[in-house]
């Protein structure tokens, strides 16, 4: 069975084409730095990297681009706000993002591309619109791409801001404008702003969707194989990118497929930093493991809303406890003197959890494929032959990885070590109420100690 995706431009499921010697070129729309990085962006940012890992555990190579917006009318805004310079602003989330990025463990980005690093590539896409007739000038304001000149604008989206009142954000306004949806590709100079010089356009910056077709086509030429990023963006941003992309170069479609991910909203409403409901990362990691962020998201399709709660969040880090003491009990298993004879077939659990994936990533199915077996296995696990229980620990770790999440055993101090022994010989000689003593001495220092026919096992609680 082939991989299956849903691709938004056509409403359809569609097969990931081979390419069997180049990689897979993935853009996903990159953060706007005028602020911390909040769960909501991780949300994006974690599926998209689990979709890398997962492209590259079938065998596919993977070039993942990710832009970030470090020149635009937010971070200008923020940075007056903060009588600071936009430039170091930027500069600054940036570094914070990448931080947050890197303690997340996302880490299959191929290539981050500033937009100010890439002035000229979008100076040569807004000439090339300008030449070819789909951009006109706005005196003492900037170049405009004309939305009538592309009749296919819309064709993402179903919109085009021109019946729509509630869609025209970040569509720059200006009365000259054409039509309500014509949208900015270069803001010129304006006092106390960052520029850039530019002879044909006129000094000034570029705006926001420009940058991000300019890096693509840098990296990847006009045609392309995936481009992701969060729901929200789908219109006007992907849209005016389709627009820009497809105009400059005269060749469609720019990509093969589009992949949206949904929101992570907070009761009901978009986790957004204009909105200012948001949890960021750091605070987030405060009370919760970078695993349980991954796997709450995960858990959840990755189309669907998922409304944030801290129960979420609670549940997550349960049933990461249920993963960790079954790993445990692997390794008593697997440490143990006795030889058990009985094999365990994983091959049910492969199909499921490969079917579930190939299946336009349906990555809560194969969580729950991941329950369930270790539900299975710990029926029997104490019956089973050294090979079978090595191959579980070893496949559970292989699907975990690739959801990012890595389970490091506790590390059990000496004292605890000490009064589970005791704990154990005193069990051993019957005197069970002494030992139970001890256990509640053990829970009371925070840990939990269980017995099982191999011995008994020691877990944070
Ligand atoms: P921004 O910094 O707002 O430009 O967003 C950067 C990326 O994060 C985009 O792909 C957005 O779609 C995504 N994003 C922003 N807010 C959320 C949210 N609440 N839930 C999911 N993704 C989000």
């Amino acid at each position: 069975m082939e991989l299956k995706i849903y691709d938004s431009l056509s409403d359809k499921e569609k097969y990931l084409s081979e390419s069997k010697n180049k990689a897979i070129r993935l853009f996903v729309c990159g953060p706007t730095v005028y602020d911390y990085s909040h769960i909501g962006h991780a949300r994006t940012y974690i599926f998209f990297d689990f979709f890398a890992k997962y492209l590259k555990s079938l065998g596919k190579k993977v070039f993942y681009l990710q832009n970030i917006t470090d020149i635009d009318d937010k971070i200008i805004k923020k940075a007056k706000e903060q009588n600071t310079d936009p430039i170091i602003l930027a500069k600054l989330m940036t570094k914070y993002h990448l931080r947050d990025m890197k303690t997340l463990g996302i880490n299959s980005v191929t290539k981050y591309a500033s937009a100010t690093k890439f002035i000229k590539q979008i100076e040569k896409q807004v000439k090339n619109l300008i030449k070819k007739g789909f951009a006109y000038k706005i005196e003492n304001d900037g170049w405009y791409f004309d939305i009538k000149s592309f009749p296919e604008y819309g064709k993402l989206s179903g919109r085009t801001a021109e019946g729509a009142e509630d869609s025209i954000s970040r569509i720059d306004e200006a009365v000259d404008k054409k039509n309500k949806g014509d949208f900015c590709l270069w803001k010129l100079k304006k006092p106390n702003e960052p520029f850039w010089k530019s002879d044909v356009l006129g000094d000034g910056r570029p705006g926001w969707h420009i940058e991000d077709t300019a890096i693509s086509e840098n990296f990847f030429g006009p045609q392309y194989d995936i481009h992701g990023g969060g729901l929200d963006l789908k219109f006007p941003h992907h849209e005016a990118e389709i627009a820009q992309q497809e105009c400059s170069s005269g060749l469609s479609p720019m990509v093969n497929i589009w992949m949206h991910s949904g929101m992570l909203t907070v009761n009901g409403k978009k986790m957004s930093k204009s909105l200012n409901n948001f949890l960021t990362i750091q605070d987030y990691l405060k009370n919760h493991s970078a695993n349980s962020l991954k796997l709450l998201v995960l858990s959840s399709n990755y189309r669907s809303l998922l409304n944030y709660s801290q129960t979420l969040a609670e549940q997550a880090e349960t049933s990461l406890k249920t993963v960790k003491e079954f790993i445990t009990k692997l390794d008593l298993a697997k440490n143990s003197k006795t030889k058990e004879t009985r094999s365990f077939d994983l091959k049910p659990f492969e199909d499921k959890f490969a079917s579930s994936l190939q299946n336009d990533l349906n990555t809560p199915e194969a969580i729950s494929a991941i329950f369930s077996l270790i539900n299975e296995v710990n029926k029997v696990i104490w019956t089973l032959n050294l090979s079978s229980i090595k191959n579980i620990e070893k496949t559970l770790k292989n699907k975990l990885d690739l959801f990012g999440i890595s389970i490091n055993l506790d590390k059990i101090p000496q004292n605890i070590n000490k009064l589970a022994k005791e704990r154990k010989l005193l069990r051993d000689s019957k005197q069970f109420i002494r030992s139970d003593d001890l256990r509640k001495a053990i829970e009371e220092l925070g840990y939990k100690v269980e017995d099982t026919p191999k011995g008994q096992i020691i877990l944070k609680k």
